[in-house]
């Protein structure tokens, strides 16, 4: 999730971001479980409308993001994502 303090001038689509005006809390739970769980649904609900989740993703998982809902993933999501492609990778040689 991109916070209004963390636009960088670079990423011209974040100014199509669904998240923007939401509370950034949404998007950055304390825990995944009880109370959190609910809170990722719904973070992930607003990037489901979003224009922008694929660079979105991309930015997330080029640049190592380990918290929060990025694309409409949340951190294990892309860690998954990311042992999932350096398989392929390798499998590639
Ligand atoms: S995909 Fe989600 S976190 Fe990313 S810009 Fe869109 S609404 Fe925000």
């Amino acid at each position: 999730m991109i916070t209004q303090n963390a636009i960088l001038p670079a990423v011209s689509w974040l100014r199509r971001a669904a998240c923007r005006g939401e509370d950034p809390e949404l998007f950055f739970p304390i825990s995944a479980k009880g109370p959190g769980h609910l809170q990722h649904e719904r973070a992930k609900a607003v990037c489901r409308r979003c224009p922008v989740r694929r660079p979105c993703l991309d930015y997330a998982l080029s640049t190592g993001q380990e918290h929060g809902i990025w694309g409409g993933t949340d951190p294990d999501e892309r860690r998954a994502s990311a042992r999932r492609e350096q398989d392929r990778r390798v499998s590639a040689g």
